[in-house]
C-alpha cells in the first residue's frame, strides 16, 4: 500500500480564527477561499490589497509578521512573495502547533489545499500532493465539463430529505433507498429543478422501504486483470451488503467491492473444498432472505466451470430475485493476453473448452476421439494436476507428438507466465518451472501464432 504524503480532510472553519500572512493578490485568493468558509481572517502584512482589506470576515493587522500573532490561532496561511518570511512563518506555526500552508511550497506546510470542484454542499478535492498540480488542475477541468451544475441542488434536496427520513427509516434501509433514488428519475427531476416530482418519486421509495427484499448477484470477475471487468460488474460490487468470493478472485479486483461490505471467503482449492458448494448455496439463501444484496464473485464466467447454474438453480427454489453478470472467461482472458488467437481460418475453425479435472477413481473422462483432432483448439481448465495425463491422452487418440500447445500461469495478471512446448515437451518444461497458480492448457496450431504475430509482448 502507497504512503500518502497528506491525509484527506475537510475542515469546519466556521467562526475559527484564522491567520492570513500576506497583503497582495495571491493572500487576496486564499482569504476569499477562508473567507467562503466562514473564518474570522487576521491579515498580516505591513501593506495590504484594497479589496482584501474590504473582504467580509477579513481584519488587518498593518505590520510585520511576528509569532505573538499565531496566539490562538486555528490555521496559518503564509502567502507573502518573500520566501523567507513563508518560511519563518512556517517554523513559528509549527513551533506554536498551528496548522500551516506555505502556498506554493508544500514541503514547508503542514496542509496544502486542494484543486477544487464545487457543487455546493458538493466540494469534490483533488490533491497530487503538491507533485504535479497542472495534472490536478487538468482533472478538475474534466471534472468541472462533466458534472452537472446542479449536482449542489441534488446534494441538497436529499440533505434535506435524509434530516426527515433518518429518525423513520434504519441506516442499511435508507442507504439502500438512496441508491435506488440515484437509480432511478429522481435525479433527473432535481436536475430540472421539479422538486415535486422528485419528492413524489422518493416517498414512493419510503413506501416500499418498509419490506426489503434480498437480492442476489452472480457476477462473473473475469480472469484477474481488474480492467477486464465489465461496467455491471463494478456497479454491482459497489452497491452490495456483502460478497462472498473465491480463490480465484484476484485482490485487485476484490479492493473495488464496496468498502463496507461483509466479505466472506467461501475459498476453493483442488482438494480442499473450504466451503462446501451445497453450503454455499444455502448462504446465499439465507443472507439474500435477510433482505441483503449478496455479490456472488466468481473468477472468470459464473457460467464456465463455475457452478453458477446449481447456485442460481437454488435461488429460484427459493423465489430470491437474482441476476447473473457475463464475465471474461480464462479461455479468452488467457488467449488474448498471451498472444494466442483461439481460432484461425487456416489453423482452427472450432474450439472447445473441457476441464481436465480428474474423476475420484483419478481418471480422466473426456471424449477423446472428439478432442484428439486436427483444425482446432482445446482449451483445458482445471488442468495442471492431470497435464502430464492429458498430453499423453492427446498424443494416444492420433494427434502428433509434436502438436503445439501452451500453458498460460495465472492469466491476464502481473505475475502471468506462458510456458509454450509440443505434447511430448510440456509437461516436463511446466514441471521444472514448479508451476502452482490457475493454469490453462492451449492445445492446437494456433499456438504458433504466438511466435510468428508477436501482438502481445510475451510475459516470459
Ligand atoms: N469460471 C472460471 C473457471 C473456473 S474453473 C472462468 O470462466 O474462467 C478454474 C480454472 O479456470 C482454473 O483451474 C484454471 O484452469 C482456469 N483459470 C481461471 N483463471 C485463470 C487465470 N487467470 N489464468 C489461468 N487459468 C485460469
Amino acid at each position: 500500500m502507497s504512503f500518502w504524503p497528506y491525509f484527506p480532510v475537510f475542515v469546519r472553519l466556521q467562526d475559527q480564527p484564522v491567520l492570513l500572512v500576506g497583503g497582495g493578490e495571491v493572500a487576496l485568493r486564499k482569504a476569499r477561499l477562508l473567507v467562503r468558509a466562514g473564518a474570522r481572517v487576521r491579515v498580516v502584512a505591513p501593506e495590504v490589497h484594497a479589496e482584501l482589506a474590504a473582504l467580509q470576515g477579513v481584519e488587518v493587522i498593518g505590520q510585520g509578521f511576528e509569532p505573538a500573532h499565531l496566539e490562538g490561532m486555528r490555521l496559518c496561511v503564509a502567502a507573502t512573495d518573500d520566501m523567507a518570511v513563508n518560511r519563518a512563518v512556517a517554523a513559528a506555526a509549527e513551533t506554536a502547533g498551528v496548522w500551516v500552508n506555505v502556498v506554493d511550497d508544500p514541503r514547508h506546510s503542514r496542509f496544502i489545499t486542494p484543486a477544487i470542484i464545487d457543487r455546493s454542499p458538493l466540494l469534490i478535492a483533488i490533491s497530487s500532493a503538491g507533485s504535479a498540480p497542472v495534472l490536478a488542475r487538468r482533472l478538475r477541468e474534466q471534472l468541472e465539463t462533466t458534472l452537472p451544475a446542479t449536482l449542489g441542488a441534488l446534494a441538497r434536496f436529499m440533505g434535506e430529505a435524509r434530516a426527515r427520513l433518518k429518525p423513520k427509516l434504519g441506516v442499511d434501509v435508507r442507504r439502500r433507498l438512496w441508491e435506488r433514488f440515484l437509480d432511478g428519475r429522481g435525479p433527473e427531476a432535481v436536475h430540472r429543478g421539479d422538486l415535486t416530482a422528485a419528492g413524489a418519486v422518493l416517498d414512493a421509495l419510503v413506501a416500499e422501504a418498509d419490506s426489503p427484499t434480498g437480492e442476489v448477484y452472480l457476477v462473473g470477475a473475469g480472469p484477474g486483470d481488474p480492467d477486464l471487468l465489465t461496467f455491471r460488474a463494478l456497479r454491482l460490487m459497489q452497491q452490495c451488503d456483502v460478497v462472498l468470493y473465491d480463490r480465484l478472485v484476484a485482490p485487485a479486483i476484490l479492493d473495488l467491492v464496496r468498502r463496507d461490505a461483509e466479505r466472506i471467503f467461501v475459498g476453493k482449492k483442488k482438494h480442499q473444498h473450504t466451503v462446501p458448494q451445497d453450503e454455499i448455496n444455502a448462504e446465499l439463501v439465507r443472507l439474500a432472505s435477510a433482505g441483503k444484496r449478496v455479490l456472488r464473485l466468481k473468477g472468470g464466467d459464473p457460467f464456465i466451470f463455475g457452478r453458477g447454474g446449481e447456485e442460481i438453480e437454488r435461488l429460484a427454489d427459493h423465489g430470491i430475485p437474482f441476476q447473473v453478470v457475463p464475465g471474461i472467461t480464462a479461455a479468452s482472458g488467457c488467449a488474448a493476453y498471451a498472444g494466442i488467437p483461439l481460432t484461425h481460418r487456416d489453423y482452427a475453425q472450432t474450439c472447445i473448452f473441457v476441464t481436465g479435472h480428474a474423476r475420484a477413481d483419478g481418471a480422466l473422462s473426456l471424449p477423446w476421439p472428439t478432442l484428439a483432432r486436427p483444425g482446432q483448439t482445446v482449451v483445458v481448465y482445471m488442468g495442471l494436476s492431470t497435464l502430464p495425463m492429458l498430453c499423453a491422452a492427446f498424443i494416444a487418440h492420433g494427434l502428433p507428438d509434436d502438436w503445439p500447445c501452451a500453458l498460460v500461469v495465472e492469466g491476464t495478471q502481473p505475475t502471468q507466465q506462458v510456458i509454450t512446448g509440443t505434447l511430448a515437451t510440456l509437461a516436463a518444461k511446466v514441471a521444472s518451472a514448479e508451476v502452482t497458480g490457475a493454469s490453462l492448457l492451449i492445445v492446437g496450431e494456433v499456438v504458433y501464432l504466438r511466435e510468428r504475430l508477436k501482438w502481445v509482448k510475451p510475459a516470459v
